[in-house]
């Protein structure tokens, strides 16, 4: 039941269904992003991104810890979220342990936009803000490399070693932006984390395809819509753009067909929708 496709060097693996469930794994960065549905593969993830506190976004948390538990998992999964909601998310849990006679732990990491966690390695998770009616973040996932400064690239390596024994400042950082999520905004994130369309993969939410949903609703809902996919065509440098968050009004079986109908070449040769590859929606 679950779709699997391949973004670059990332495979993206999960379920995303608009208002009923999102739960994607990125098993090369180690990520769960949102807990709306609970993969027994995600269980064995230990860093879990949360977007916002919507049910279809988070309801399978509790489920997801307990598979954990069946992975022989005992340390709490880092649980990254909107610093709004780690109050919340954590009387629910404390009702839902009472409820189980066993402890349902994560180590919650509240976040406000533009905040910074370190992954692993030389990767580190960084907030964005997105337009929601609740409490709601993106994130992208950054690469910091450091590397040689400008100004000493070409010089011998004995010198360089030599400047560097003496205490010169030889290296710079650069972030790499290697995989963004937006989900549930409006368009605007775009406008506003101009990042996101650096990120070499972004995973970004596109509910509403075609007039079955107008414009004017999908606004309303604080969801994108095509049309304001269509209209910045030329302002996404992604290599790979993976779309999500369909609303079941489109069955899987015709969601490419109306990508490959609408969306400009430039900008369709790069898109990779997340549906299963059946006809209708599984469930
Ligand atoms: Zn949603
Ligand atoms: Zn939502």
């Amino acid at each position: 039941m679950l779709t699997t496709v391949t973004a670059g060097p990332y495979t993206i693996r999960g379920v995303s269904v608009g208002g009923v469930y999102t739960s994607l794994a990125v098993p090369e960065l180690h990520l769960v992003l949102d807990a709306g549905i609970s993969p027994r593969s995600s269980g064995g993830i230990d860093t879990i991104l949360l977007s916002h506190g919507h049910a279809d976004h988070v309801g399978a948390l509790p489920a997801l810890l307990g598979i954990r538990a069946l992975h022989g998992k005992v340390k709490p999964p880092r649980v990254v979220m909107p610093a709004e909601i780690v109050d919340d998310l954590q009387a629910a849990l404390a009702a839902l342990s009472k409820l189980q006679r066993w402890e349902l732990a994560i180590d919650a990491i509240g976040m406000m936009p533009g905040d910074e966690i370190e992954l692993r390695g030389d990767l580190l998770v960084r907030a964005v803000r997105t337009f929601h009616p609740v409490p709601s973040l993106g994130y992208i996932v950054v690469r910091r490399v450091s590397k040689l400064r400008a100004e000493f690239r070409g010089l011998p390596g004995p010198e360089i070693a030599a400047r560097r024994l003496a205490g010169e400042a030889m290296t710079e950082h650069e972030d790499r932006l290697e995989l963004a999520y937006a989900t549930d905004t409006l368009v605007s994130v775009l406008d506003h984390s101009p990042d996101l369309l650096k990120a070499r993969v972004l995973i970004m939410e596109c509910t509403f395809l075609d007039d079955r949903k107008t414009l004017e609703a999908a606004r309303a809902g604080c969801h994108i819509h095509l049309d304001e996919v269509i209209e910045r065509a030329d302002k996404f440098l992604n290599e790979h753009i993976v779309l999500m968050h369909c609303s079941q009004l489109y069955q899987p079986g015709e969601v490419a067909a109306i990508l490959d109908a609408r969306v400009p070449h430039a900008l369709r040769k790069r898109i990779i929708p997340f549906v299963p590859k059946s006809e209708h929606w599984p469930g």
